[in-house]
This record gives structure tokens, C-alpha cells and sequence, in this order.
């Protein structure tokens, strides 16, 4: 089968390989119709992080199933299904507790097991979900980067009628915009730096989008007619993790869902929002919780069923697995502008 491997820094090849085997009663094969590029897929494809020379990359996808192991009995072939990438031991504490996210052996395949840009991918039963009817590949390759958001949201204090700022809109802000109306809020603060990213957030459902190059957004913030109560960081960046610490209100969240790459510096006057203004931060790691993978996978089932999350303003580029080391290497050295890539192999 075709597939995209990852063999040092920048250098993935869309390579012919051994389609995966049934090997345990309880794996699932499944024919990839849709897969994303995440942001830790750039970020492995320039500094490597967890992987093995020549392993098939990718964890975002979704599919029709190929072929079950004797065991299985939640699907069976051609099913439309979606895969929950992420990989837990199921035995250590974290687990056994029902907090998957903090399993101590956590690993997302496309890393150390073969991942989805390719024609084939393999799961066990307990990660692979099936679609509603109306819910497309497309969307549904986003199935995981929404579990992910959902997972933060779970984890606030929001109530009916907050205020949500969403710092970053990409992909993950994005999501988070709709997301934080899911979860009730009445008003959604979008900054970014790009005026074509506000716009999609707009689109999506924030009322108040603010670019951050252009405007001051401390000034802007206080002449807001309403309070933040949850502030969401989604870029991971140098330039926005510091400055997110000084939008919500005293007593509110902060949800920091963006990985940052590099070190991180922030003013003494930033930081010490937490304390001053006593802010509740906020870790979110992967999407899963109890019963496994959780409920951050099947309410985004049902939030894209009804449109409630709507994928497609997302979604720049549909594009064969063929054209995966020119895009990737596009997209790492910003040749071009992308918004979320999907291959569809
Ligand atoms: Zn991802
Ligand atoms: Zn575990």
C-alpha cells in the first residue's frame, strides 16, 4: 500500500509498503479515507520527537473497516469509523483511575507504531468509533484534534452565559470557538494575528474578533461590555502564552491547550496575573477519559451530526497522500498560507 514515512528531520517519502496483518484477535483494519495534518505532526517533522526511523506517519483520520480480528464485535466491515490514535496501557494507575490522558505510557501511533497517511491503519477495537450518517470523512478525520479541545473544556467552571477568549486560531482555536459555545457561552472573543484566520472565526461563531498586531488588546479587553471568565491559549506560541494570563477576569480560568515548542518568557507583570488576579490555570493533555476513549469522542460525534461543529471553514487543502512531502515541506517552511490539510489516500 501507499503511505507517507517519516525518516529524519524533513525527510518524509510517500513509499510503497506491507499493508497491516491482523495480529490480535481484538485489532481492526481500516481502509483511510480522510487524513489530517496536526500541528505535533509539523513540529516532529522539523525537530523529531518520539519515532522510529521509516514509521508511517499521521494520527488524524477516518475510514471504512477492512477486516476485524475474531474478537471484535463493535464493528464489522464497512462500517464508517473514525480512530481515537492515542495508545494506553490500561494498567497503571492513572488508567485504572479512568484518567487515560495521564496514562504513564501514553503514545499516539504515527510515532511508534505505524499511523494513518497511508492506505491502511490498524487499531485495537476499543478505539475505533463509528460515524453518524451524516457525519463525512472529512469532518470526521477531525474527530480527534475536537476530543482533544472538548477534553479542556470538560476539565473549566464554564456556566450558561460566559465569556470565552480563544488566543490562536488555528485549527485548535478554532474548534475551541465552537466548543465554547457548546459549552454555553454567550460571548466569544477571537485574537490572532491573521486577519483570514478571524475571519473563519467568525464565521464559526466569534463576535468580537480582535488582531492583536493591529490593536491593543489590554485596552480593548477593558472596554469590552463584559467580563472574561475563561480564557483559552490554542497557539502555543512565545507571543501568546504570557499575554493570555492577562484576559481573564479576577477569579477566572485560564485553559492552556497549545504545546509550545520552544522556552518559554513571559513579563513578571504577566505572570503575576495568576496570583494577583487569582487565576485558575488549566492543563489539558490529549483527549480521553472514562469509559475509554470518553466522552470527549462521542459528544463530538453528536456536535458534528448536528453541525453544532462545523469542519469544513477549516479544512484549505484536500490533497492525494502523493503530495505529502511537498506539502509538508510547504507548510514547515511557510511557502504558502494552509489552513487544516487533509489527504485522502
Ligand atoms: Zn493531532
Ligand atoms: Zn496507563
Amino acid at each position: 500500500m501507499k503511505s507517507l514515512n517519516l525518516y529524519d528531520i524533513e525527510d518524509l517519502r510517500y513509499e510503497e509498503i506491507d499493508k497491516p496483518v491482523i495480529t490480535s484477535p481484538t485489532d481492526v483494519i481500516i481502509r483511510v479515507k480522510a487524513t489530517g495534518i496536526c500541528g505535533s505532526d509539523t513540529s516532529r517533522y522539523k525537530k523529531l520527537g518520539p519515532y522510529q526511523e521509516g514509521m508511517t506517519f499521521g494520527h488524524e483520520f477516518s475510514g471504512i473497516v477492512a477486516d476485524v480480528g475474531s474478537q471484535v464485535t463493535s464493528v464489522s466491515v464497512g462500517d464508517r469509523v473514525t480512530g481515537c490514535p492515542a495508545i494506553v496501557c490500561h494498567k497503571c494507575t492513572h488508567c485504572e483511575q479512568g484518567n487515560y490522558s495521564r496514562c504513564e505510557s501514553l503514545y499516539v501511533i504515527g510515532s511508534l507504531e505505524p499511523g494513518c497517511f497511508a492506505e491502511y491503519v490498524k487499531l485495537p477495537e476499543s478505539n475505533v468509533l463509528r460515524l453518524p450518517d451524516t457525519v463525512d470523512f472529512n469532518t470526521a478525520a477531525m474527530v480527534e484534534p475536537s476530543a482533544v479541545v472538548a477534553h479542556g473544556f470538560y476539565k473549566t467552571s464554564m456556566e450558561p452565559g460566559a465569556t470565552v477568549a480563544v488566543m490562536g486560531c488555528g485549527s485548535i482555536g478554532l474548534l475551541a470557538i465552537q466548543w465554547a459555545r457548546i459549552f454555553g457561552a454567550s460571548h466569544v472573543v477571537a485574537i490572532d494575528i491573521d486577519d483570514h484566520k478571524l475571519d473563519i472565526a467568525r464565521t464559526l461563531g466569534a463576535d468580537y474578533c480582535i488582531n492583536s498586531t493591529r490593536e491593543n488588546l489590554g485596552k480593548i479587553i477593558d472596554t469590552l461590555p463584559y467580563h472574561i471568565d475563561v480564557a483559552v491559549e490554542s497557539a502555543g506560541a512565545l507571543s501568546t502564552i504570557g499575554p493570555v494570563l492577562t484576559l481573564p477576569k479576577k477569579g477566572g480560568e485560564v485553559l492552556l491547550l497549545g504545546i509550545p515548542y520552544a522556552d518559554i518568557q513571559m513579563a513578571r507583570i504577566q505572570f503575576e496575573k495568576i496570583l494577583r488576579n487569582e487565576l485558575n490555570v488549566i492543563g489539558s493533555w490529549n483527549g480521553l477519559s472514562a469509559p475509554f476513549p470518553g466522552k470527549e469522542w462521542s459528544s463530538t460525534l453528536h456536535y458534528m451530526s448536528t453541525g453544532e461543529l462545523d469542519i469544513k471553514p477549516i479544512i484549505s487543502d484536500v490533497l492525494s497522500l502523493k503530495n505529502g512531502p511537498e506539502t509538508f515541506d510547504a507548510l514547515v517552511n511557510k511557502k504558502r498560507h494552509f489552513d487544516k490539510v487533509i489527504f485522502t489516500p
